[in-house]
């Protein structure tokens, strides 16, 4: 995977992408990253690319001939001409899971990180092929959100987890979150691992995790289980829970949550 940001801080993209895994992946050349600074592309010459925007209001604006001249210098590094450029926006689509596997179909991925109140419409309209947020917030600038991407992807590019940093039974990898994990000791300040983790029992241990991992959905996101396919032994389990009712810890919403997956399932 080829990763080409333009950003007016490509330190910030440097130092967080070669660190941890993703560093580790670019050593390997699993990974690629080239930035490319949209201030050297400032028509002023003076490394200016922002100006005050037409019809007034607050803040400034990155201006389109800088944007888009970083934007060709781009396209020849990366040897493309259809290129997937996704501009970080919080007006785009949020990012989820899907779309990083989407995503890490790509030989070659473009970012682009507006800062101030955002990027002339011009330019936009001219390269970006996907607008994508990373959430219902708004941050000072794309570098965040591009490095949130980037690291979600690059976890499903072949060879860039180990073994031992397995992404198979993660959270969302089944529509669910994962469930809870611990390690040594057996007690810790007088909490015990819980006793089937430690019977050796892999048919035992597997059942385990998936009710919790259909518990902790329930509780956390009860929206990821109504739009999941429910099998009959994930329906019994829910339907104990239900009857146990108060008995099983589950709070009213959680019951009423629970009978309306039960009903529609
Ligand atoms: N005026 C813009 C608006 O209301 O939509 C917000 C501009 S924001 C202050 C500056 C830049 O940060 C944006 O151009 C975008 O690149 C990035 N950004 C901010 N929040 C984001 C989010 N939730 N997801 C992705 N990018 C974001």
């Amino acid at each position: 995977m080829n990763y080409y940001v333009m950003t007016l801080f490509p330190e910030m993209i440097e130092q967080g992408m070669h660190t941890s895994i993703t560093g580790r992946a670019i050593e390997k050349g699993l990974l690629s990253l080239k930035t490319i600074n949209i201030r050297d592309y400032s028509v002023t010459g003076n490394g200016r690319i922002d100006d005050y925007p037409y019809g007034g209001g607050a803040g400034m604006v990155m201006q389109a001939e800088p944007v888009y001249r970083a934007y060709e210098s781009l396209v020849c590094q990366a040897e493309q001409k259809a290129l997937r450029l996704i501009y970080l926006t919080p007006q785009g689509r949020v990012f989820d899971q899907s779309m990083a596997q989407e995503f890490a179909c790509e030989e070659n991925l473009a970012f682009l990180c507006g800062h101030y109140e955002g990027v002339d419409e011009r330019v936009l309209e001219a390269i970006v092929t996907d607008y994508v947020s990373i959430g219902d917030y708004v941050l000072t600038g794309g570098e965040l959100p591009a490095m949130v991407m980037m690291d979600a992807i690059s976890r499903m590019v072949p060879g860039v987890l180990s073994n031992s940093d397995s992404g198979v039974s993660e959270s969302f990898s089944d529509g669910l979150l994962e469930y809870p994990q611990y390690s040594r000791p057996e007690i810790w300040r007088g909490c015990q691992v819980p006793p089937v983790l430690l019977s050796g029992h892999h048919g035992n241990v597997d059942r385990w995790r998936h009710e919790q991992s259909l518990l902790r959905t329930l509780r956390n996101r009860p929206d990821l289980l109504e739009h999941m396919q429910l099998d009959k032994a994930d329906r019994k389990f829910l339907r104990k829970l239900l009857e146990a009712g108060a008995d099983s810890g589950l709070s009213e919403k959680e019951v009423s949550v629970l009978q309306n997956i039960l009903e529609n399932s």
